[in-house]
């Protein structure tokens, strides 16, 4: 069989502990990806010399490559180039060359090199050493059955460098392109979405496609590969348009855009205003949006009337609607967002009230019950919703879900399902 693609291997009990998140794999992934390699599989395996040696040797039965970062370190725990050495069959030598460059480093920070320093020098016979820039610990880069092995440093830092100096330059460029897009979708379950987009979905296909969904933010992403890149770009383009035919009325970005970046964006086209009442949110709403350089052009202010008199005094909520209908209701959704937008003076205005919890629910008024009320030149849209999240989940929702209504309205779309509307 002929070997081909990458298999990448990260080492070290701290990340099969738990206590360390794998960062080192995603961002060789995706520079690998950017040279239109294929990655196979990414392993994770403790700072075991036989775990490390049977990682290799899974990787080696098919992959032409396997970039490795972990484990190179002096000290004991570090077991990568021991377990390289099995892997090669071949005994570990102390190179001359390596101890001296590793001696000119330490005399550089004027301190002194221990006698385990000396264990970065082993190197497995016919294994080359790659130059670390930024660190002690050398790389290892050996070959074996066809197989070309990269061991990089555990540290980030140190791995990147490393990546982009000595590995990368060294590996083929496939005459084979990767051309990405991603499309963002909201107020629309990803089921819904597989099920519109299922025909494109097939693991085979050219581009693949497939879904994530983050805070019910979906991202619909197509992944394009060929030889040539415009063939490449028009199949990209193509799977975009089907993707765009069936579900463009929920697509609100693509690529790096955001909800609330793209609120900002239609609001400053309009030269438009908002002002905003937050109750359940806390200021999520206005911080999202703070967060978009020109969201001084378009937010007016953005109030946030948690507790009942503050909805009164701050927002002019009658004390008496707020007893007969209750904080979390239509009535002062409506009155929040009315009042909102006319003591600001603003185009726009959104108003949330709801119930986070854990506390607060009661029979007809569950945890994750929230009004959300849009005010704008003509009048009012409002809905309920009933999150089944956690307090910090029904709250992100509730401000996406307030977001996705100022930006249908915004982008002249229908408005969510369930809305209404009074003048
Ligand atoms: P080196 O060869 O540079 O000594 P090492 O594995 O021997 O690498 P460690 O001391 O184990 O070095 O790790 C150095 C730091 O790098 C630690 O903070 C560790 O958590 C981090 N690190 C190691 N591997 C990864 C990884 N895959 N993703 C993110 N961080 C990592
Ligand atoms: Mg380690």
């Amino acid at each position: 069989m002929k070997k081909n693609g990458y298999t990448v291997l990260s080492v070290g009990d701290e990340l099969t502990l738990g206590i360390t998140t794998d960062t080192n794999s995603g961002y060789i992934c995706r520079q690998l990806g950017e040279i239109g390699g294929t990655v196979k599989r990414i392993l994770t395996v403790p700072d075991r010399t036989e775990d490390i040696v049977e990682a290799l040797r899974l990787a080696a039965r098919d992959s032409a490559f396997v970039v490795m970062s972990g484990g190179l370190g002096p000290t004991e725990d570090d077991r990568t180039r021991y377990a390289l050495a099995e892997f090669r069959g071949q005994p570990l030598r102390e190179n001359a060359a390596l101890v001296a460059e590793i001696q000119k480093r330490f005399d550089a920070m004027n301190r002194p090199m221990s006698e385990s320093n000396k264990i970065q020098a082993l190197l497995p016979e016919q294994a080359q050493a790659l130059p670390n820039s930024c660190g002690t610990a050398p790389g290892i880069c050996l070959e074996h059955e066809g197989t070309r092995v990269f061991a990089l440093p555990g540290v980030p830092r140190e791995m990147k460098a490393m990546l982009e100096q000595s590995v990368l330059p060294a590996l083929p460029r496939a005459d084979n392109f990767l051309i990405m897009k991603q499309l963002h979708l909201v107020g629309v379950g990803e089921s819904v979405i597989g099920e519109a987009i299922k025909p494109l979905m097939k693991q085979d296909a050219n581009p693949t496609v497939g879904t994530t969904v983050k805070d019910s933010i979906i991202t619909v992403r197509l992944v394009a590969r060929g030889s040539d890149k415009d063939e490449t770009q028009a199949l990209c383009d193509a799977g975009e348009k089907e993707v765009r035919a069936a579900l463009g009325e929920n697509i609100f970005g693509q690529d790096d855009d955001t909800l609330p970046g793209v609120v900002v964006r239609l609001l400053a086209e309009k030269n438009a205003t908002i002002a905003l009442a937050e109750s359940c949110t806390g200021g999520m709403i206005a911080s999202l949006l703070v967060n978009i350089p020109g969201a001084s052009n378009v937010l007016k202010n953005g109030i946030v009337s948690y507790a009942n008199e503050a909805k009164t005094e701050l927002l002019g909520v009658p004390a008496e609607v707020i007893e007969e209908h209750g904080a979390v209701s239509k009535e002062v959704a409506i009155l929040m967002a009315r009042n909102a937008r006319e003591r600001a003076r603003a185009d726009y205005s959104l108003a949330v009230t709801g119930i986070a919890g854990p506390g607060g629910g009661t029979k007809d008024k569950p945890v994750g019950t929230v009004w959300l009320a849009m005010a704008t030149p003509f009048g009012v849209s409002y809905l309920r919703r009933n999150f089944l999240a956690d307090r910090q989940g029904n709250r992100v929702l509730s401000a996406n879900t307030g977001l996705t209504l100022l930006w249908r309205e915004l982008a002249g779309l229908a408005p969510p399902p369930e809305t209404q509307h009074e003048r």
